[in-house]
């Protein structure tokens, strides 16, 4: 096999893992992160959800890399002591009219290769979650929760010590196609501008792909839009009295912008790794910037009347706000999109890579 020189644009899981699948097959890597930490996009500002691949639809591209991903990341975090854990999930229909989505969603779910999903009774539900109110729920076994900045930053170590480079404060700024190459230009975080030229790159910049996607090929039609995630949590579970042992979900939800359906997994009550905080959240809304994680928030009420449809005693004053994350949602697009320019071989863009992106990483970077 030839080496090839490869640069990888973004930082973030997706970036990192194909450096590290890159590097380890003995190509020259060079990866460039905007800004001073690894995973200061999407990766570090999720839910830290290793989802199985219940939502999607059979055939896409997400079906198949989150069910891969997923098993593939519990490995990794398993062999290289990321924090990990499995408490499954419940899919809670809060009413008789969510049920019959319970079985869409068992059905897809199964169809994708998901193992264990199972519907289960108000009565068993009670038994798995004394503190939950619901009247059926489908139970997800293999739903996991991985400490995500500490996977970032052990595929990191890891692409390190396989001979890639890795550069942060490093923005891509301009691209041009001479002869073979792709010469990059760079900003330094100093100021200082610097090229690269390379036999190939990876577009994995998250929210601005589309924005490097047009610098190499200008007549690129992709439009991602930022789609906001909050959270606020229940510092303790125990003070709150909402102790639950799983992942606690209501079924997906669809907002519409431009006409177009955007898809959010829902959100959920999560328990947190090593600590007995319960995450609420995320809320899905556009927002106008991608860079906009605080202005015009929701208000805690917002966060307290989903708590309180799973548990109605749950109290306000015990909520804080937690952080946002911004997802990249590529318009138009449902499925991860993950294709060659067509006006420049060797020039491969990543778009759309959201939720179950962090899940999905490691089988992305396997699959290209
Ligand atoms: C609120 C929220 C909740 C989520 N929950 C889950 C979940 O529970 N489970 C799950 O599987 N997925 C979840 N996701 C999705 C998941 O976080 C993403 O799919 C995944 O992190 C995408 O990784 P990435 O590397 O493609 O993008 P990012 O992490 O966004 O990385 C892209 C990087 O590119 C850098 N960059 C951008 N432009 C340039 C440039 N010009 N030059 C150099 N660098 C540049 C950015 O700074 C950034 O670090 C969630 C996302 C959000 C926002």
């Amino acid at each position: 096999m030839k080496t090839q020189s490869v640069a990888i644009i973004g930082g973030g899981v997706v970036g990192l893992a194909i450096a590290h699948t890159y590097a380890q097959a003995g190509h020259e890597v060079f990866l460039f992160e905007k800004s001073l930490h690894f995973g200061d996009g999407q990766s570090g500002r999720s839910s830290g959800v290793a989802h199985p691949g219940i939502y999607y639809p059979t055939g896409s591209l997400k079906a198949i890399l989150c069910v891969r991903g997923r098993q593939l990341q519990e490995e990794f975090c398993l062999s290289h002591g990321v924090p990990f854990i499995k408490p499954g999930k419940l899919i809670v229909a809060r009413t008789h009219d969510e049920v019959p989505a319970l079985e869409f969603y068992r059905e897809r779910g199964t169809a994708n290769g998901v193992r264990g999903l199972r519907i289960i009774t108000r009565e068993e539900l009670k038994e798995y979650e004394p503190n939950i109110e619901g009247v059926a729920a489908l139970h997800s076994p293999q739903t996991a929760i991985v400490d995500a900045g500490a996977f970032v930053q052990k595929l990191a170590e890891l692409s390190e010590r396989a001979g890639a480079h890795l550069f942060r404060g490093r923005e891509i700024v301009a691209i041009e196609k001479r002869d073979s190459q792709f010469v990059l230009s760079i900003l330094n975080h100093d100021n200082t501008k610097d090229k690269c030229s390379v036999d190939r790159v990876f577009n994995a910049a998250g929210l601005y792909a589309d924005e490097i996607a047009r610098m190499v090929n200008p007549e690129s039609l992709y439009r991602i839009i930022p789609v906001r995630g909050e959270y606020c949590r229940y510092a303790s579970a125990k003070k709150s009295e909402l102790r639950i042992h799983h992942a606690i979900y209501g079924l997906p939800q669809e907002i519409e912008y431009e006409g177009r359906k955007v898809f959010s997994s829902g959100m959920h009550l999560l328990p947190t790794i090593g600590s007995d905080t319960i995450l609420v959240g995320p809320t899905a809304r556009v927002v106008e910037k991608k860079d906009d994680y605080e202005g015009n928030r929701f208000g805690k009420d917002y966060f307290l009347a989903y708590a309180q449809s799973f548990k109605p005693t749950l109290r306000e004053e015990d909520l804080e706000f937690e952080y946002a994350g911004i997802r990249a949602e590529l318009l138009g697009h449902n499925d991860f999109m993950i294709e060659e320019d067509p006006r420049n071989p060797g020039f491969r863009n990543l778009l759309g890579i959201r939720s179950p992106g962090l899940t999905a990483a490691l089988a992305i970077a396997e699959y290209i």
